[in-house]
C-alpha cells in the first residue's frame, strides 16, 4: 500500500464531499457505493518508526461524514450481527451522515463502554465489516463501511468537545463487590454494578489498571491517556482501586467473601500466562516472552529511555516468533526502540495469520521483514550464554487441522540460521493458575480457564468470571461483552437478595 499523507486524504475528501453537497439528488444506493472507500490517516512509516506515538490519526469530519454516506441502512444490517455486542451500527453511522455526533455516541454507548478503544482495536474486519453489504458488492472486505474508524471518530469527538460525563449511580445499596482484575472485563463490571448503587472495589496485581490495554497493547496503537479516562470515570463514580494487590497471594477470594463483607466477586484475571516453544535455547539470555518485552516497554516506558528507570536491551537483530497481534505488537515495539533488524517468523502463511491485516500492514510499512512458513528448532548461543541466533526449518502447508487451518509440515534438511541478539517469542497466552489454586471448589477446564455459565456464574457461590480467563486469549470487545452480561446477572442476584 502506497502511503498517502494525511493532507491529500483531508483535501480529497472535502472534494468529494462539496460534489456530494451540490447534487441536488438524493443519493441512491449505486452512488453511495461510487464514494470512495476512506482510508486512515497516518504518521509517515520513516516518521513513525521512531517514535511510540499513535500511528492512525483518525478521521477528519469530512472523511467521517463521507464514510458515513457511503452506508446502504441496510434493513436487515447484516454489521449487527458481527458485532459481539450488537451495537446498532446503521443507527450511529446515519446520525454521524445527519451530522449530529452525540446522537451517534449515545447511540454506541447503548451497547459499549469503551468506544474510543473497540474503535481502534476491534477486529473488524472479520467482525461488523466482514458481512457489511457495501464490502460485498465491491467484492472486497476491505470496501466494506469503515465502521470501527467510524467509532473511533465519534468517541474522540466526544472526549475532545470534553462531552464525556460520569454516569448517575443510583442510591447506596450497602452492597459490596469486589472485581479482581482491571481489563476491559473487570473495567465493565464496574461501571455496571456501581450504576446500581453497589460500593465497588477493583483488586489489580500491577501498579497501574487497564489489563492488557495498559501494560499489553502499545501507546503507538492505543494511547494510553484513553484507557485512563474511562479509568478516571469509574473513580469519579466512586469505585475504589487497589493496585499491587494481587488476589491469591495478599488476600484470597475466600477472605474476602467471608472476611471483607463482599456480598460478590467478579474473576477478570485475563490470560497472561505466555505459552513458550520448549525448543533448545529457550533459556538463554536475550529471550523474551512477548508478555515481559511489550510490559517493559510499555507499562513500565522502558522506551523513554531518558526518564524511565527501567532499562531494556538495545537489541541489534530481533526475531519475534509468532504470527498475531501480540507479535505484531512486539515487532514494532522493537522496531521503535531501535533495533535495526526485526525478523517475524511464522509458521503459516499471511492468510492464516491470527493478527488484523492492518497490523500486518503496518509493520510491513515499518520494515519488519517476514519470514512465513518458516520456524524455528533451537535458538543458539555464544560462548556466555547470550543469544547469538536461530536456527529455523522451512515449511510447507498440508492437509486442514482442527482448526481448519491447513497444517504447517517441517521440509525435512531445510535448516537456515539467522544471526541475531534478542528472540520474542509471542505464540500465544493461558490463563495465570494463581487463583485456581488458592480457590477450593473452583471449577476450571482442561487449559485452566474458569468455567462460568451463560449469566457469567462460576461453581461458586456469589462468584462470576468473565474475559479472557473464561474464553482463553480472545478480544476487548469479547471480554467487555462478557463483563456486562455477567454485571447484569450480579445487579439481578443482589437485588434479590
Ligand atoms: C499484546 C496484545 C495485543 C492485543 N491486541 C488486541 C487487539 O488488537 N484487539 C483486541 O480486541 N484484543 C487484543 N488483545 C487481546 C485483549 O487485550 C484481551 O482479550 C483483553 O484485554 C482481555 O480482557 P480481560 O479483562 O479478560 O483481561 P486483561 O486485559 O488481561 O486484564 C486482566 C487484569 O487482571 C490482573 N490480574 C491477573 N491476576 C490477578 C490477580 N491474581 N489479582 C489481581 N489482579 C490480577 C492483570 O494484571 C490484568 O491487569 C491483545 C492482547 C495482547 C496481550
Amino acid at each position: 500500500m502506497t502511503y498517502i499523507s494525511p493532507e491529500k486524504l483531508a483535501d480529497d475528501a472535502k472534494n468529494v464531499l462539496e460534489e456530494l453537497n451540490a447534487r441536488i439528488e438524493p443519493l441512491k444506493p449505486k452512488d453511495r457505493m461510487a464514494i470512495p472507500a476512506q482510508e486512515m490517516p497516518s504518521q509517515d512509516p520513516a516518521v513513525r518508526r521512531g517514535n511510540m506515538e499513535e500511528v492512525a490519526l483518525g478521521y477528519t469530519p469530512e472523511q467521517a461524514k463521507l464514510e458515513a454516506e457511503r452506508c446502504l441502512q441496510c434493513k436487515n444490517a447484516p454489521c449487527i450481527a458481527g458485532c459481539p455486542v450488537a451495537i446498532d451500527i446503521p443507527g450511529f453511522i446515519q446520525a454521524i451522515a445527519d451530522g449530529d455526533n452525540l446522537k451517534a455516541i449515545d447511540i454506541i454507548k447503548e451497547s459499549s463502554l469503551l468506544p474510543a478503544v473497540c474503535g481502534r482495536v476491534c477486529p473488524q474486519e472479520s467482525q461488523c465489516q466482514a458481512p457489511c453489504t457495501v464490502g460485498k458488492a465491491l467484492k472486497s472486505v476491505g470496501q466494506a463501511v469503515n465502521i470501527g474508524r467510524l467509532e473511533r471518530f465519534v468517541a474522540d469527538w466526544e472526549r475532545e468537545q470534553g462531552l464525556i460525563e460520569t454516569p448517575t449511580v443510583k442510591p447506596e445499596t450497602g452492597k459490596k463487590v469486589g472485581i479482581i482484575g482491571t481489563g476491559p472485563a473487570g473495567l465493565t463490571v464496574a461501571a455496571d454494578v456501581r450504576r446500581e448503587g453497589h460500593a465497588v472495589t477493583l483488586f489489580e496485581a500491577f501498579h497501574k489498571p487497564g489489563g492488557v490495554m495498559i501494560y499489553g497493547i502499545p501507546e503507538f496503537r492505543l494511547p494510553k491517556a484513553i484507557v485512563q479516562k474511562e479509568i478516571d470515570t469509574l473513580t469519579a463514580m466512586g469505585c475504589e482501586l487497589k493496585t499491587n494487590f494481587v488476589i491469591g497471594r495478599t488476600r484470597k477470594i475466600i477472605d474476602l467473601l467471608e472476611q471483607d463483607g463482599f456480598d460478590a466477586l467478579f474473576i477478570g484475571t485475563g490470560a497472561g500466562l505466555p505459552r513458550f516453544m520448549n525448543i533448545e535455547g529457550e533459556n538463554l539470555v536475550g529471550v523474551y516472552s512477548a508478555n515481559e518485552y511489550l510490559t517493559r516497554s510499555n507499562l513500565m516506558r522502558a522506551y523513554d529511555k531518558e526518564r524511565s528507570a527501567t532499562p531494556i536491551f538495545e537489541s541489534e537483530k530481533v526475531a519475534v516468533l509468532g504470527g498475531g497481534n501480540v507479535a505484531m505488537d512486539a515487532a514494532r515495539t522493537a522496531v521503535r526502540l531501535g533495533a535495526k533488524e526485526v525478523h517475524l517468523i511464522y509458521r503459516r502463511t499471511e492468510v492464516e495469520m491470527p493478527a488484523r491485516v492492518e497490523e500486518v500492514a503496518h509493520a510491513k510499512e515499518e520494515g519488519v521483514i517476514f519470514h512465513l512458513l518458516e520456524n524455528p528448532k533451537r535458538i543458539l548461543s555464544d560462548e556466555k550464554g547470550w543469544v547469538s541466533g536461530i536456527e529455523c526449518l522451512r515449511y510447507e502447508l498440508g492437509a486442514p487441522d482442527d482448526s481448519g487451518r491447513r497444517r504447517p509440515v517441517a521440509i525435512e534438511g531445510s535448516e537456515f540460521e539467522i544471526d541475531l541478539d534478542t528472540v520474542i517469542v509471542a505464540i500465544g497466552n493461558d490463563s495465570n493458575p494463581l487463583i485456581r489454586q488458592t480457590t477450593p471448589g473452583l471449577e476450571t477446564n482442561k487449559w485452566g480457564n474458569i468455567i462460568a455459565d451463560k449469566t457469567g456464574k462460576t461453581s461458586l457461590d456469589r462468584i462470576f468470571a468473565g474475559g479472557d480467563i473464561v474464553l482463553g486469549a480472545a478480544t476487548v470487545i469479547l471480554a467487555m461483552g462478557e463483563g456486562r452480561i455477567a454485571a447484569a446477572s450480579i445487579n439481578k442476584m443482589l437485588v434479590e437478595d
